[in-house]
């Protein structure tokens, strides 16, 4: 049994608030949001993180890139800029085992790195 709970929200078990879907990735909004916009951009097939892409999920993961240039559009961040962060592990503070790509914006960020 499947217990991931991205694919709970993918299949509509665990409801979500729903900004996108297509055959190969669904968007949502993040239920604790870091930024006036936080939307998490999900591919519908379970992969745990970046480390088990394969060259199969190439055009996957650019696709999810489209899908945040789009929702950032949409979301009227664009302009002013927005944040696209893929955590994978531990380390990273990954804390949900489903590969998601997290869009943040709406208001300035202090860069990550310093
Ligand atoms: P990670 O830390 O794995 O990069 O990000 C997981 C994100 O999923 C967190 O920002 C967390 O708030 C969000 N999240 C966890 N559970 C749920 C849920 O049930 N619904 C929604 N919408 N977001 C969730
Ligand atoms: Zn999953």
């Amino acid at each position: 049994m499947n217990d991931c709970i991205f694919c709970k929200i993918i299949t509509g078990d665990i409801p979500s608030t729903r900004v996108y879907r297509d055959a190969q990735a669904i968007a949502f909004r993040d239920i604790n949001p870091a930024a006036p916009t936080h939307i998490l951009i999900v591919p519908i097939k379970h992969l745990d993180s970046v480390n088990v892409i394969g060259a199969a999920d190439e055009p996957l993961m650019g696709h999810l890139f489209s899908i945040a240039k789009q929702l950032a559009a949409q979301e009227g961040v664009a302009d002013d800029g927005y944040r696209l962060i893929l955590n994978t592990g531990a380390h990273a503070g990954q804390t949900v085992p489903h590969l998601h790509l997290h869009l943040l914006g709406g208001a300035p960020m202090k860069h990550p790195m310093g």
